[in-house]
């Protein structure tokens, strides 16, 4: 197969880890015989650097023109006196809103080696494996109109919906659910509001397409405590944008480490894929960072713009194995105190090594 992915590393520990994820891309590639080209091009604090603007219009081009996407982290404390509007994170934004992805999709999975690193109690932890997938595009933070009426001291959002577009991401919510466990917990406050009201119907109504899946509603109050308290209960979460963006953010204490964490925005032009965190400043430079988030990120852009299933699951699996040998970076052996600290280069390098083994095995199994 041909991809054409765009690599947009940005700042910070963007290159750092970015450079790992592409490595075991190009090691999936070249397992497969799949011809996977990666360009890269500037964004965020680099962008500006270089071409005074946090999106050249060389980069955007190129992202539009892409199979995938492939983003690092933008951010660094230099551009903190800049307005909103020119500082790199606006880059990332114009981005996300250029691609026009609808379906924010947020793993939240426990490893066993790190359940000492979440507040929570391994026995809650145990299992955990729960994919969010969050409306990205409306609800309160785009919903007309809004306003900050400062003389007269009130201020408003709306929280706005269509029928369509409840429908388009709860279709991905399902689907993903049919790959998985399926099971559909989709979030609301229909107690309360009318436009969760018609996401409930519409929800239920786009549920009846699905009979093999299970579909439960909760109130976005209660689902927060049941995340806490009940995690293995959920498989995939659907939720707006506002409850989506808490609630994920909520379940990423059960990984243990903000370095973990993948993400995907599909349904739009071109897929989006991202690491949870940031540019992590105080650690850029030190080969220190993480690059876990950035290769299991490496493995959606397998799944969700490659078609390549079997080979997303066993970057997941080869990153399960690292972790179950007992290696981890600085930020998993702070808290776990022990394992065997290695650096970004180092951990990489372990995951390959482990991805290769597993897909020599693949291979010889196919062979017999
Ligand atoms: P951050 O995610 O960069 O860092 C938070 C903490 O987590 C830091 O202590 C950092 O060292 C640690 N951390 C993050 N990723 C890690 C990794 N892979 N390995 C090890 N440790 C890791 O968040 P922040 O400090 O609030 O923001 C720093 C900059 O990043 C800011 O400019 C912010 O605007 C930007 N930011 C960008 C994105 C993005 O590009 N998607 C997301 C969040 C923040």
């Amino acid at each position: 197969m041909k991809l054409k992915v765009l690599v947009v590393a940005g700042d910070g520990i963007g290159p750092e880890v970015t450079l790992e994820a592409v490595r075991v891309l190009k090691s999936v590639a070249e397992f497969g015989g799949h011809e996977f080209h990666f360009s890269e091009m500037p964004i965020g604090g680099v962008a500006i650097r270089q071409e005074g603007t946090p999106l050249p219009a060389a980069t955007l081009d190129a992202a539009i023109n892409s199979d995938a996407v492939l983003l690092g982290a933008v951010g660094g404390n230099e551009f903190n006196s800049l307005p909103p509007g020119r500082r790199p994170e606006a880059g990332l934004l114009q981005l996300r809103q250029a691609l026009k992805g609808f379906a924010n999709l947020r793993p939240a999975k426990a490893y066993p080696e790190l359940a000492s690193n979440s507040p929570l109690r391994a026995e809650v932890t145990r299992d955990v494996d729960i994919l969010f997938v969050r409306e990205l595009l409306g609800g309160l933070y785009f919903g007309e109109p809004r306003c900050w009426d400062r003389d007269g001291g009130a201020a408003w959002n709306t929280m706005r919906y269509t029928r369509e577009e409840v429908a388009r991401v709860a279709h991905i919510a399902f689907e993903l659910a049919g790959q998985r466990r399926k099971k559909v917990t989709s979030v609301d406050k229909a107690n309360v509001l009318e436009v969760s009201q018609l996401w409930r119907a519409t929800v239920t109504e786009v549920a009846q397409q699905y009979p093999g899946i299970a579909l439960e509603h909760q109130y976005v109050d209660a689902c927060a405590m049941h995340l806490m308290n009940t995690p293995r209960n959920f498989d995939v979460v659907l939720a707006e944008n506002l409850f989506g963006d808490i609630l994920s953010d909520e379940a990423a204490v059960i990984t243990g480490s903000l370095g973990m964490l993948p993400s995907a925005t599909i349904g739009g032009t071109v897929n989006l894929y991202e690491p949870v965190h940031g540019s992590a400043p105080d650690i850029a430079g030190k080969g220190i960072a993480n690059p876990l988030g950035a290769i299991l990120t490496g493995a959606m852009l397998l799944r969700h713009s490659a078609g390549l299933e079997q080979d997303a699951q066993a970057v997941e699996l080869a990153v399960a194995r690292v972790l179950e040998q007992g290696y981890c970076t600085a930020d998993l052996a702070t808290t776990n105190g022990v394992g065997r600290r290695v650096s970004t280069q180092e951990m990489g390098k372990l995951v390959q090594q482990s991805l290769n083994e597993i897909l020599d095995r693949r291979q010889a199994l196919h062979a017999v």
